[in-house]
């Protein structure tokens, strides 16, 4: 074994250099999600609810205005006599993020959103040809809406369907024709902004976790095109192995066959739950509330070993309310509850976020992405 040398006296002198710009960046961080959940305040509140240092703190807040993430909003209202403190906030209404929703069965969706969640400007295109033509109108879609942004744009967050890997690579998607496509990768590439790709779901469910006040562990189950879930636990989005986590729409519930599905099996959840299935069922001259209740079924029952297993606080189902209010959701409940113990508290609703939740759910992906909010 030989004596240290220069070469590994130089690498713990990266390691120096490295590891102050780490905790800068942990302390950033700390700071803007301190800001985030908690809203404007003096940097000497700051300093006491991050546990930094007042130094620390000011030197952050002072970098934080001077690249425009953070502003100052006036002094405190009703403040001790002296010299006012002056509050400090994200910069809410100017920082916008573009985000895209690919999971409407009709049109690609697209928004410009402030850091709030509120919806400015819109687009849309129908739903394109799959596979390149597809991620041509993305591409389109989100320039179009970059150049209407105005403010400063953090970037793009992409909802998806499909299964979606944590580098935003599609595994599979198709109904969007894209398979093993570095989805995020190529549109950073073409649109040159920070772009975050994840699976639709996940998505709403990130949405429904920071800007919609779900409490605890919980479910969201979207409802369209397709049927998909987002799962988060202990407060954050569960992935799983292969980063399907939710991906119940092909689950074959009960063993009577059923409905046949896109997939080509029978009886998939999505086959019942649908609402391309249900309007299909309906338009052939089912009774709508029969239709409804059958979906609501075979839901809670697809969902009662989840609940089980995972012990969650609430079912969120999301998706067009003329659907899934009513029959749907008090089905599912029903049959949670039979079909589970110590559950009867279990919450199964309605999102009141909408038809906007992928798209709020984009700020999130952003937030995270680019200023380490959690
Ligand atoms: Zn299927």
């Amino acid at each position: 074994m030989s004596e240290p040398t220069a070469a590994a006296s130089s690498g713990s002198a990266r390691r120096a250099k490295v590891l102050p710009e780490g905790v800068r960046a942990h302390n950033r961080a700390l700071v803007l999600t301190t800001l985030f959940h908690a809203g404007a305040m003096s940097r000497a509140d700051l300093a006491r609810e991050t546990g930094l240092t007042r130094v620390t703190t000011s030197d952050l807040v002072g970098e934080l205005v001077a690249s425009g993430v953070v502003v100052e909003q006036g002094t405190r209202p009703g403040a001790r006599p002296g010299k006012p403190a002056v509050l400090v906030d994200l910069d809410r209404a100017s920082l916008k993020v573009v985000g895209i929703d690919l999971s409407d069965a009709h049109e690609l969706r697209g928004a410009v959103i402030d850091l709030a969640g509120v919806v400015g400007e819109r687009a849309a295109v129908p739903r394109p040809a799959t596979g390149d033509g597809a991620l041509d109108a993305v591409e389109g879609l989100a320039a179009d809406l970059l150049g209407r942004a105005g403010g400063r744009v953090l970037g793009v967050g992409v909802g998806s369907p499909g299964i979606v890997t944590a580098d935003g690579t599609v595994a599979t998607a198709p109904n969007m024709g894209w398979s093993d496509r570095p989805v995020q990768r190529e549109l950073r590439d073409r649109l040159g902004a920070p772009v975050y790709v994840a699976n639709d779901a996940d998505v709403a469910a990130l949405a429904e976790r920071t800007l919609g006040g779900a409490a605890g562990d919980f479910m969201l189950v979207k409802v369209g095109l397709g049927v998909g879930a987002g799962v988060v636990a202990a407060g954050d989005l569960v992935r799983g192995a292969r980063g399907a986590t939710g991906e119940i729409g092909h689950v074959t519930v009960g063993t009577d066959g059923g409905p046949r599905c896109a997939c080509g099996r029978d009886g998939c959840l999505e086959s019942w739950l649908s609402i391309r299935a249900m309007e299909e069922r309906i338009a052939a001259g089912a009774d709508p509330r029969a239709v409804r209740r059958d979906a609501g079924e075979r839901l809670g029952i697809a969902l009662a070993p989840v609940l089980g297993v995972l012990d969650l606080a609430e079912i969120i189902l999301s998706g067009p309310a003329e659907h899934l209010d009513g029959p749907v959701l008090d089905t599912a409940l029903d049959t949670l509850r039979e079909r589970t113990f110590r559950h009867d508290d279990v919450r199964v609703r309605l999102s009141a976020q909408g038809e906007d939740v992928v798209l709020r759910g984009a700020v999130v992906l952003l937030l995270h992405g680019e200023l380490g909010v959690t």
